[in-house]
């Protein structure tokens, strides 16, 4: 259990964490990051995000085996004396990962040093990180995938033998200074696993891959953070914003919020299900926590496109949109949501996505999606169609 939560063992050292996320109040604005579904950090959720933070293992709701497995590591590591094997944490942003490291320092009674990847530009940022470890520390690298190669390469030695070696002066003179650093436990976070290397990955004891939440989950999460910041929350309102979170607790959080000042404005306070609603509709989320964007581009691949295939940066065209916001944003969600296929010629709308707006799909669209993706795997299998 964490039971002093001191403010400097979570405190990143700015030096180290220019990361928005680390540096509550630092602006983070981009017109897509501002809608209310985004996944990713906002300047808004700032101090409140700290607060609704699971403080231990018992507390966290959801991930089960994960979960289960890091009690194992932790309960058998502490039994030991020793340090835990470092952990490297995956998954789509906003689904608890820091919040994960900061339950395991403090389910390990020891201080939680953050920084993320892109901080780490050189080797002599992370060399001055790791030095100032004290054992048992556990240091968080947010975004592990995007720390620079001599950064990399410097932490693979870090992890297996607690020692560095700080290369002095340049050239032929140069000279390489081992340093021993205190035994620590590194907690890795990444939203693309796929984007480690072989070596940094394999140095990692225990993975946990972070899946996205189950509405009775979101539910649970949403009654608790009610609770804490003194909101009433009627159970089927819950229900009704639980389900429009993109399986994801910052979400989640974040569009109890919105309905909390909306019921404040608007209403007494209370979040019925029909507050919960109206609110939701004036923040432009609909039934599946769809955003006004994620619309736009349905609907381009509807209207425009008939259903598409479709290229990514051509319906990024349509939308206005840059194409990395599509298909970073909108695209996972709307494939996840199974709205979307893609598939090697492009985009493709499925009935799904025809019928949440409200549209007759063509009657040979199920076969129409999967003959499409069929074709590009087998070519040579449909011509005597
Ligand atoms: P990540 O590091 O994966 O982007 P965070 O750990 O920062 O995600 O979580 C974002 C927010 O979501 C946290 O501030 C916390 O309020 C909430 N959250 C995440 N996971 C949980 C959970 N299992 N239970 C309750 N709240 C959670």
């Amino acid at each position: 259990m964490i039971d002093d939560e001191s403010e400097s063992d979570f405190a990143p050292d700015p030096k180290f964490a220019p990361d928005p996320k680390f540096a509550p109040g630092t602006d983070f604005d981009s017109e897509a990051a501002e809608s209310a579904v985004t996944a990713g950090y906002l300047a808004s959720d700032g101090e409140i995000e700290a607060s609704l933070r699971p403080k231990s293992l018992d507390d966290f709701i959801g991930q089960p085996r994960v979960r289960e497995q890091l009690a194992l590591v932790l309960r058998g590591a502490k039994q030991r004396g020793g340090t835990p094997d470092h952990v490297l944490l995956s998954g789509p942003p906003g689904l608890g990962k820091t919040s994960m490291a900061m339950i395991i320092a403090g389910e390990l009674g020891t201080a939680l040093r953050l920084t993320s990847g892109p901080a780490l530009e050189r080797a002599g940022d992370l060399a001055a990180m790791l030095s100032n470890l004290v054992e048992g520390d556990v240091l968080f690298i947010d975004e592990i995938h995007r720390m620079a190669r001599p950064a990399e390469e410097m932490l693979y030695l870090a992890m297996e033998d607690f020692r560095v070696d700080v290369v002095v002066g340049k050239g032929p003179g140069a000279t390489s200074i081992p340093l021993d650093i205190a035994p620590f436990t590194l907690v890795g976070a990444t939203t693309r696993s796929g984007a480690l290397t072989g070596p940094l990955r394999d140095r990692f004891g225990f993975t946990g891959h972070m899946d996205f939440y189950e509405p009775d989950e979101l539910q649970r999460i949403l009654i608790r953070s009610a609770r804490i910041l003194g909101v009433h929350v009627e159970e089927d309102a819950a229900t009704e914003i639980a389900g429009r979170s993109r399986g994801t607790p910052r979400i989640a959080n974040r569009l109890l919020r919105r309905v909390r000042d909306y019921a404040e404005v608007k209403a007494d306070g209370m979040v019925t299900r029909d507050i919960a609603n109206a609110a939701l509709e004036v923040y432009d989320v609909d039934v599946l926590g769809l955003d006004r964007l994620d619309r736009a581009v349905l609907a381009a691949l509807i209207r425009s496109f008939n259903g598409g295939p479709v290229g990514v940066s051509t319906l990024a065209v349509a939308v206005g949109e840059e194409s990395a916001t599509v298909e970073e944003v909108c695209e996972p969600f709307l494939v996840r949501a199974g709205l979307i296929a893609r598939t090697p010629r492009g985009r493709v709308a499925t009935a799904a996505a025809w019928e949440h707006l409200g549209l007759v799909p063509p009657p040979d669209l199920v076969f129409g999606s999967i003959e499409v993706r069929a074709r590009e795997q087998h070519p040579g299998l449909f011509d005597s169609l």
